[in-house]
C-alpha cells in the first residue's frame, strides 16, 4: 500500500456496451481520486463487430478518449486504448481496426468461444466436470493461438472464466490442471515481448483473486517475462483505481520491480514505488 502513482490501465467508459458514464466524467473522477494516469479501453468485440456496431463505438471512444486528454493535460495522464476481444475470430477486422486508430494501448481479451455466449452467460451447474474441463481446454487454446497472433501489448485477465465458474457458481477449478496449457500461452508472450495484465476486479467480486492469481503471474516471471499492466477493470467510476495497490504488491511478491504502460503501442516501466 501506499504506492505514489497509481495507473489504471483497464477502464470503460459508456462507449462500452456494459460501460455507464462518459469518458471526460471518468477522468474527472479519476483526477479527484488521486490516480496519475489511466487508459480507457472501451470493448470492441472483434466477432460481431459490424452486427453490434463496434465499428462505430470505437471511433466514439477514440475520439472521446482524445477530447479528455486535451482537458486533463497536466492533470491526469488518459492513454487511448482498446480492449480487444476474440480478435483471432476475425483478423483481417482486427488488423484493418489497430490500423486506423492511433492507440497506445492494446489488451487482447477472450470472452467467449466461438459461436458461443460469453463467459457470464454460460449455465455451468448444467457442465458434468468432463465438460468444464473442455470448456477450459478450449478457452486456454483460443488464448494461446490469441498469444501467438500477438498484436496487442497486454494479455487481459487471462483466467476470465473462473470469475464466473469459481467465483460466481462456487464451481471448484484446479489450475494445476491447465498447468501446460498455461505455460504455453506465457511461453508465448514472452517470446513476443507481450505483457501479462493483473486485472483486480476479481478482488472485488465473488473471486476474490485478481486475474490471473499470483502462481500464474509468478511462471510469467520465472519463465522471462518482463511486462506486468495492472487493470481495475472499473465499469463505473467508483472502481476506478480498485485493487491497484494489491496488484503492485502481487507483481512485486513475483519479482517485478516494475510495471509497465503503454504510450503509443510502447513499453514504458516505472519502478514500483
Ligand atoms: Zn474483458
Ligand atoms: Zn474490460
Amino acid at each position: 500500500m501506499g504506492y505514489k502513482k497509481i495507473l489504471d490501465l483497464h477502464t470503460h467508459t459508456d462507449n462500452s456496451l456494459d460501460g455507464n458514464q462518459s469518458a471526460m466524467y471518468m477522468c474527472e473522477k479519476a483526477e479527484i481520486a488521486g490516480l496519475r494516469g489511466i487508459a480507457i479501453t472501451d470493448h470492441i468485440e472483434i466477432d460481431c463487430f459490424t452486427r453490434e456496431h463496434h465499428d462505430r463505438r470505437a471511433v466514439h471512444s477514440y475520439f472521446e478518449t482524445m477530447k479528455a486528454r486535451g482537458a486533463f493535460t497536466g492533470k491526469l495522464l488518459i492513454f487511448a486504448g482498446v480492449e480487444l476481444g476474440q480478435a483471432i475470430y476475425d483478423v483481417p477486422t482486427a488488423e484493418k481496426l489497430l490500423s486506423s486508430l492511433k492507440y497506445d494501448f492494446v489488451l487482447g481479451s477472450v470472452h467467449n468461444l466461438r459461436n458461443m455466449p460469453d463467459f457470464c452467460f454460460l449455465d455451468y451447474p448444467t457442465y458434468t466436470s468432463e465438460e468444464l474441463d473442455e470448456l477450459l481446454k478450449e478457452y486456454f487454446h483460443e488464448e494461446r493461438l490469441l498469444a501467438e497472433w500477438g498484436k496487442f501489448d497486454s494479455l487481459a485477465h487471462l483466467t476470465y472464466p473462473l470469475r464466473y465458474i469459481c467465483g460466481e457458481h462456487n464451481i471448484k477449478v484446479d489450475l494445476r490442471d491447465y498447468s501446460d496449457e498455461i505455460d504455453n500461452i506465457l511461453k508465448v508472450l514472452v517470446k513476443n515481448g507481450r505483457a501479462l495484465e493483473i486485472n483486480t476486479s476479481g478482488l472485488r467480486q465473488k473471486l476474490k483473486k485478481t486475474m490471473p492469481d499470483v502462481d500464474v503471474i509468478a511462471r510469467y516471471r520465472e519463465l522471462g517475462g518482463e511486462f506486468i499492466t495492472i487493470g481495475s477493470d472499473a465499469h463505473y467510476a467508483e472502481f476506478l483505481g480498485a485493487g491497484i495497490p494489491k496488484g503492485m504488491e502481487i507483481a512485486e511478491k513475483c519479482g517485478f520491480k516494475k510495471i509497465t504502460f503503454f504510450e503509443n503501442r510502447e513499453p514504458i516501466q516505472i519502478p514500483i514505488e
